[in-house]
């Protein structure tokens, strides 16, 4: 076992060590990958050290260089050596953390971890939280918590009736959030016909005086706004929603994925002020933070709701123990779950307070030398205000973002993703690693310049 286990590590660290030198996206082909990997079902064993050298070698030749610092697709982030590290440790200990006695430490560790993360990103000390997979079942979560919640309002249980016959619900969320809120809306039986579609400037943020004459109207209602546009990286205007919703008795929902981050520097925390009046809270750890994947996070103002959606026992029991451990099945729509409060809690005791917000600024730093950078590459023109780590440009016509595009993706120099924009072709960088350097942007920059037709 110490054999393997030592070798694999070796492995990992040869590949970390190996991004600065290789594409960032590297040459794959499809056919050639499956025909690599494929094999009839195995009838027999095999050495488990071959296996993992096989493994690493056609696995790893075809990996993404995500970890590194020249990778600025969607918003995706790398991972911190102590959360990668952390993370190796809770496959090793492999505790099950659905419930405290499914491991004592995970089940403290979120506890603690939860106290930290809602402190950085300024919410109520007494927020509930889970640990979930990404933001999409933070969502879920949340908006569970909120149905129960603007149900109960009304008279109806929910947990017990479900929705046949229960009055129904109004989600009124902007044109520009993001597909998951109707994927949670969808996984919730509340259908997107539910969606009162609040329209939005041109920067992707929701028009206040459209959310209150949305809001205009009795009955259940969820609100759901976002910090961080996945374009532009915009925030939703949070003081007047909260007011908004606080004066219709609605729940407010804040998609943070990666925007909610901003709440944990001092220089940006104004972007996200008001966010902290929500009744609920979805953020991720595998984003902007850098740990592994998956780490989604889910706060509710309201731990009441929250546990009643969420508890696999009946939803009119209070907790028995105040005092006593803590089950994260409670919280969780998970019952069996990895441990993923260790790499969160690694996260943030590797960098501190201090660490973390010169992370989140470093990162809008090089968004901004990017956007300056990009000004002067012949056709580009810029289409965000770039408030946070998202840069969003364009070139002359949908044709030529497109050739650039591909051009610079091809180049091994860096990857970004394209995107449509007010129903253009445009591309896209989010600057969310911890590892990028002014010299990476210049890099990709430069990437930029040639396939733009510069001869430097
Ligand atoms: C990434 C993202 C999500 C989805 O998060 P996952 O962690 O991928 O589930 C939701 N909203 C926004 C704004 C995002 O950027």
């Amino acid at each position: 076992m110490r054999e393997l286990l030592r070798e694999t590590a070796d492995r990992a660290a040869d590949f970390l060590e190996s991004l600065p030198g290789r594409p960032v996206f590297p040459p794959v082909d499809l056919d050639a990958l499956r025909a690599r990997l494929g094999a009839p079902l195995p009838e027999g064993p095999s050495d488990p050290r071959e296996v993992l050298a096989d493994l690493a070698e056609a696995g790893g030749g075809a990996a993404v260089g995500i970890p590194g610092g020249r990778y600025f697709g969607f918003v995706i982030g790398g991972a911190l050596p102590a959360a990668l590290a952390a993370d190796w440790l809770t496959s090793t200990w492999d505790q099950n953390a659905g419930l405290y006695v499914g491991g004592p430490a995970a089940s403290v560790v979120e506890e603690v971890a939860g106290g930290w993360l809602a402190e950085l990103l300024r919410l109520p000390a007494d927020a509930s939280f889970a640990f979930v997979t990404g933001t999409q079942m933070a969502h879920a979560t949340a908006l569970a918590a909120a149905r129960h919640h603007v149900l109960a309002e009304a008279g109806w249980d929910v947990e017990r009736r479900g929705l046949s016959g229960a009055p129904a619900i109004r989600i009124v969320a902007g044109a520009r959030r993001h597909a998951t809120i109707d994927r949670s809306i969808r996984l919730l039986g509340l259908g997107t016909d539910s969606i009162a579609e609040v329209p939005v400037d041109e920067q992707g943020r929701m028009l206040v005086e459209e959310v209150r004459d949305a809001l205009d109207r009795p009955g259940p209602t969820i609100v759901c706004a976002q910090a961080g546009e996945v374009n532009t990286g915009a925030f939703d205007p949070f003081a007047e929603i909260a007011d908004a919703a606080a004066g219709a008795g609605a729940w407010l929902h804040v998609d943070g994925a990666f925007g909610l981050w901003a709440a944990a520097s001092p220089r940006l925390a104004h972007l996200v002020a008001g966010a902290e009046r929500a009744d609920s809270w979805s953020v991720d750890g595998h984003k902007w933070l850098n740990v592994p994947y998956d780490s989604g996070i889910v706060f509710c103002a309201r731990p009441d709701a929250h546990r009643a959606a969420m508890t696999t026992t009946a939803a009119y029991l209070v907790q028995a123990d105040p005092g006593g451990p803590r089950d994260q099945m409670d919280w969780t729509p998970e019952f069996s779950r990895r441990a993923r409060g260790f790499a969160l809690y690694a996260a943030i005791r590797s960098l501190g307070r201090q660490g973390i917000a010169e992370l989140v600024e470093r990162c809008c730093d090089h968004a901004r030398r990017f956007a300056e950078e990009l000004g002067g590459v012949s056709g580009a023109e810029l289409l965000n205000e770039v408030v946070l780590n998202q840069v969003l440009f364009r070139f002359e016509t949908d044709e030529r973002t497109a050739a650039i595009l591909r051009a610079v993706q091809e180049s091994g120099e860096a990857w970004m993703s394209g995107t449509t924009w007010q129903g253009r072709q445009a591309i896209r960088i989010s600057v969310s690693n911890w590892q990028t350097t002014e010299e990476d942007v210049a890099r990709a920059v430069a990437a930029f310049r040639r396939a733009a037709g510069h001869d430097d």
